[in-house]
């Protein structure tokens, strides 16, 4: 058994939202007042619930895991459920993403229990700015988080900005000075209308080929895209000629990069949704804790993979996913 799904694609990567909470309430990601109203603690899979799933996917092929959120590290233990799902075979990978806020606190324990990489949003380098477009957030302890990380040999580390008109976009060469500085490849996100939240950001979306250029201009030099493991799925990634550095560009507004989708998400809840900007999901947590076997669960994973729907609609028509939010889907 593998995951194969309609249009061909071989799922290998798995995206786990441990929780949906969040201690920063980015605009394009959280409505100010927070998000959907928080559930009962039995309403999240526990860490055995969780790694119980993961190992179905691994056995079924799935050779990456990410865990995200809502904001990982405010989820106690999450060090012990890496341990736990670190021996799996087949499971080359397993990375995390984070606002860093805490990071500086888990590096270390992070690292040890077998954390390989971590992805670090950071959208300003000034710290006033930060903390609006966060809701709160506190940029030093961010940048602590950043090095903190680096010193655990979290390898590789990558910046994830979110460029938005008008708010962030003076800062792109700023942030890629950044990343030449820490030696980490800063990726530029497009803002997805995903949820009240991103919607209501799209008037500041700002587009990719602009961003290139602007990069361009700054290194004074060419960007050799470089190709890298299926798993970058829709980063397309250029390495800054006559440096070390990278940057990368995920731009699912501008660019459709359904065709390479190798990924399906695990809510906290235990929704398994099948594309980001599409409504198709199943819930695994009921026939989870209905006792299903081991075989089954897996078969009913192979199933959902049925349900994988061709491609977003974000061009066509945003509203349709007007109700699913990012924090819960972890980006
Ligand atoms: N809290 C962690 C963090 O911020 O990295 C992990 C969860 S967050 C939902 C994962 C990623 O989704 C972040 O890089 C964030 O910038 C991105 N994201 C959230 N909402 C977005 C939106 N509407 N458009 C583009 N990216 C978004
Ligand atoms: Fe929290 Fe990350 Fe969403 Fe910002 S992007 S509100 S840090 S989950």
């Amino acid at each position: 058994m593998s995951l194969i799904d309609p249009f061909n694609r071989k799922i290998e990567y798995l995206r786990v939202s441990v929780t949906d909470k969040c201690n920063y309430r980015c605009g394009y990601c959280m409505p100010e007042q927070g998000a959907h109203p928080e559930g009962r603690h039995t309403e999240y899979l526990d860490y055995d619930e969780l790694a119980r799933i993961i190992k179905a996917f691994v056995e079924l092929g799935v050779t990456k895991v990410r865990i995200t959120g809502g904001e990982p590290l405010v989820r106690k233990g999450l060090p012990g459920f890496i341990e736990e799902i670190r021996p799996y075979e087949g499971l080359d990978e397993i990375a995390l993403s984070t606002n860093a806020h805490h990071l500086d606190k888990h590096a270390v324990a992070l690292k040890e229990a077998g954390l390989s990489r971590a992805n670090i949003s950071i959208d300003s380098l000034q710290a006033d700015k930060f903390n609006k477009i966060t809701r709160g957030g506190n940029l030093e302890k961010v940048l602590a988080g950043v090095d903190a990380g680096l010193a655990a040999g979290l390898n590789p580390i990558k910046f994830n900005m979110v460029v938005m008109k008008g708010t962030n976009d003076d800062e792109i060469e700023a942030m890629v000075d950044y990343g030449i500085e820490k030696g980490v490849e800063v990726r530029f996100i497009e803002t997805m209308p995903i949820g009240e939240a991103g919607i209501s950001l799209m008037d500041q979306h700002y587009p990719m080929e602009k961003i290139m250029k602007r990069v361009k201009a700054h290194v004074g030099t060419d960007l050799i895209p470089s190709t890298g493991k299926s798993h970058d799925g829709p980063s397309k990634n250029f390495l800054i000629k006559g440096t070390n550095a990278r940057i990368g560009v995920i731009s699912a507004v501008s660019d459709h990069f359904c065709e390479a989708c190798n990924r399906v998400r695990l809510t906290a809840r235990g929704v398994l949704a099948l594309c980001l900007g599409q409504e198709d999901s199943v819930d695994l947590r009921t026939p989870i804790r209905e006792g299903i076997s081991d075989e089954d669960l897996k078969q009913m994973i192979v199933d959902a993979m049925l349900k994988k729907p061709e491609k977003h609609f974000f061009n066509e028509n945003v509203h349709n996913i007007e109700f699913r939010q990012m924090v819960s889907l972890g980006g």
